[in-house]
């Protein structure tokens, strides 16, 4: 363990979370930030019930992100709907393995991983660990820094299937599962935002101090 530097906290100070000014909380509850008038929370209020509540319903639309087609392409060779699972086993099996292997990391294994991640990360802070703080927190960046770019994936998987599978001009539209893929790339990262990581240090002060 690092020595224990002094937190914000620990010294009776809050940071406002509109305009950043750090100034002494006189009273915890209802104190506001002395320039702009913002209620100041020493913690992101209800982070833990809101980041439960957005990764759960994440979890949820994940099912029909999967079983539900996120495309339909339309050429004078026929109609063809596809899963991103199916997307991914035709691109394996036409030879364009690595990029079925880039869309189904980026696409099942990411957003899985994610939600699983939140979740351990949601469990041990309500248990209040104190268990290596220092790799949840790692974890906890992971996952934001991977949020930013998941978005892209299913427009990146719709084309590469389309344009693999009917090599001339073909009308895509995109299916349900497409929208609901969206809404799990939404929530999670809505998830891991409402998510305070400080969440993770709070028991390992009490414990140190
Ligand atoms: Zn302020």
């Amino acid at each position: 363990m690092t020595p224990a530097a002094p937190t914000a906290a620990s010294l009776g100070l809050l940071s406002c979370h509109i305009c950043g000014l750090v100034s002494r909380a006189a009273a915890e509850r209802g104190a506001q930030c002395p320039r702009c008038g913002a209620h100041l929370h020493l913690r992101r209020p209800g982070s833990v019930q809101r980041t439960w509540a957005l990764l759960v319903a994440s979890a949820i639309l994940f099912v029909p992100a999967n079983l539900l087609p996120i495309m339909t392409t339309t050429s004078f060779l026929g109609t063809q709907s596809d899963t991103i699972m199916s997307g991914v086993i035709f691109l394996w099996t036409s030879g364009s393995w690595p990029l079925a292997v880039i869309v189904f990391v980026a696409s099942i294994m990411v957003p899985l991983l994610k939600i699983l991640a939140l979740g351990y990360l949601l469990v041990t802070v309500q248990r209040h660990s104190a268990w290596r703080p220092d790799e949840r927190i790692r974890l906890y960046r992971v996952i934001e820094l991977v949020g930013r770019w998941s978005m892209l994936d299913v427009f990146v998987v719709t084309l590469l299937v389309a344009l693999v599978r009917f090599s001339s001009l073909a009308i895509m539209q995109p299916r349900g599962g497409a929208l609901a893929f969206a809404g799990v790339v939404i929530l999670t990262m809505f998830a891991a935002m409402s998510f305070d990581p400080r969440l993770i240090w709070d028991p390992v002060e009490k414990r140190d101090g």
